[in-house]
């Protein structure tokens, strides 16, 4: 899935022959932004990168060891924006998660992945169907429930997502579920209303995290929204979904410099098992090959 980077950054360090001087160093930078930018990296985490790669790099010494230890700190250190990976449980359950998200992003598909996730370690979980918006989305859910043997709070009658959130989480106190998802609206694009809507749902919740689930395949256009989401309403969180598809992985660098949130999971396919825990290192490691 990495591919493209992982080759190019590699060739792009190789094709330089690094003597101990500010030429060398000059030509490394200048492959290396072209590999990031091939590899769909927004232009400006590219050119933050490179200034501090560049920096680091005189601080050690320059060199072609230099260089490549001074980018895989760098990366890393993207990567492990503040925060955590994978899941994190609260000290009193249910722990509650809002799942949010453009519409075809994934959203419905990985709140199935996420509850498959952790009722494979155990834990009772239940869904709430509060995605009103797209009319598959319940009967969607009702079927991944069915088939990952999770259970899911749904009501066919009421319109108020509110409603039937409030009405979830009580039911996943009362009967003392470990997780309660909360599947959101879902947009075609950021929209005040629907945004007001998921408002009104946090502050009925006050859930313990919300994710946001951003489309590997649409590019710079995850970060921008991801970034609106998290200045609008919050986010704790991103998943990656559709990290399988033809995506060059800079999207990976972007997000996670410019939303400045962590990357909790991966999702590597359509179905239920295809979801991992995102671990910066072992994708730094693969980035630099
Ligand atoms: P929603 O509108 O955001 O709820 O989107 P859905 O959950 O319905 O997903 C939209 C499409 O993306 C479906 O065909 C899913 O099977 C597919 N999908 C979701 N996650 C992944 C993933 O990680 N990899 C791949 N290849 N497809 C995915």
């Amino acid at each position: 899935m990495f591919d493209v980077i992982t080759g190019s950054i590699k060739s792009a360090v190789n094709k330089v022959r690094f003597k101990d001087d500010a030429a060398s160093l000059k030509k490394a930078t200048t492959e290396l932004r072209k590999a990031l930018l091939k590899a769909d990296v927004h232009h400006k985490t590219t050119k933050d990168l490179i200034y501090n790669v560049e920096l680091r790099t005189k601080e050690l010494g320059i060199g072609q060891n230099a260089f490549l230890k001074a980018l895989q700190e760098n990366l890393t250190s993207i990567l492990t924006a503040e925060g955590n990976q994978g899941f994190v449980f609260s000290n009193t359950p249910p722990t509650t998660i809002l799942m949010t998200g453009l519409q075809g992003s994934g959203k419905t598909t990985t709140t199935g992945k996420l509850a498959n996730y952790l009722k494979q370690r155990k834990k009772k979980v239940l869904i709430a169907a509060c995605d009103l918006q797209r009319l598959a989305a319940v009967e969607q859910l009702k079927q991944i429930c069915a088939q990952i043997e999770v259970d899911l709070y749904f009501d066919d009658i009421e319109k108020d997502p509110v409603k039937i959130a409030k009405a979830a989480q009580e039911k996943a106190k009362k009967e003392l579920y470990d997780v309660l998802l909360v599947d959101t609206a879902g947009r075609l694009a950021i929209d005040t209303e629907l945004m007001n809507q998921l408002g009104k749902v946090k502050d009925a919740l006050n859930p313990d995290e919300i994710f946001y689930v951003a489309d590997s395949l649409t590019g710079h256009d995850a970060t921008k929204t991801a970034s609106s989401f998290k200045e609008q309403i919050g986010i704790d969180g991103v998943i990656l979904s559709k990290f399988d598809g033809d995506t060059k992985g800079g999207v990976a660098i972007s997000l996670a410099e410019q939303v400045g949130v962590p990357l909790r999971f991966v999702g590597t396919g359509e179905k239920m098992p295809d979801l991992e825990v995102f671990i910066p290192d072992r994708i730094v490691s693969r980035l630099m090959g």
